[in-house]
């Protein structure tokens, strides 16, 4: 169970103190102890900001809207951390086409970033990452298509690596 505690939390990612917390501390291990920021990393952070998208304002809209765009490059497109960090370097130039994906996902039995917290090595902690990725994303089922329209419409796979690695 997350507890609901009073503490710092995220400037525009929606969560308790609590849940915050827990996010922390599992982003900690992922820099030091699993020391591998690619392979999850994106993953993780995508993942709970996808569960977490508060309420319709500028940066909830982008924060959102990115998240998920990266979660279905991975999850659905297979790329890896790295490939899908690298083709939405330059992904501002669309930002006049996010949307408040309304309405928003029932989370109610989704995995948690506690079940992940849980994890006692690298194996469990990659495996937990994917599962609670998948079980998020699969929440947000009524706005797939607008993710995957979006990715489509501008192109994003097709992104050139060199332009996108390098930035402009
Ligand atoms: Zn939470």
């Amino acid at each position: 169970m997350i507890k609901n505690i009073t503490g710092p939390k995220h400037a525009y990612i929606g969560s308790d103190a609590g849940c915050w917390d827990i996010f922390c501390s599992v982003l900690a291990k992922e820099y030091t102890e699993y020391n591998e920021l690619w392979q999850t990393h994106r993953l993780t952070v995508d993942t709970y900001a996808a569960q977490h998208p508060g309420n319709p304002g500028r940066k909830e809209i982008q924060s959102v809207f990115i998240h998920l765009t990266r979660l279905y490059l991975q999850l659905e497109k297979g790329l890896n951390g790295k490939h899908a960090n690298d083709v939405m370097l330059n992904i501002s130039k669309f930002k006049e086409q996010y949307v408040w994906l309304d309405p928003l996902p029932d989370f109610e039995g989704t995995v948690n970033i506690a079940d992940v917290a849980g994890a006692k090595n690298l194996d469990e902690h990659k495996h937990a990452v994917e599962k609670w990725a998948r079980s998020v994303w699969n929440a947000w089922a009524k706005h797939h298509d607008t993710i995957k329209n979006f990715v489509e419409h501008n192109k994003i796979l097709n992104v050139n690596r060199k332009e996108s690695a390098y930035g402009k």
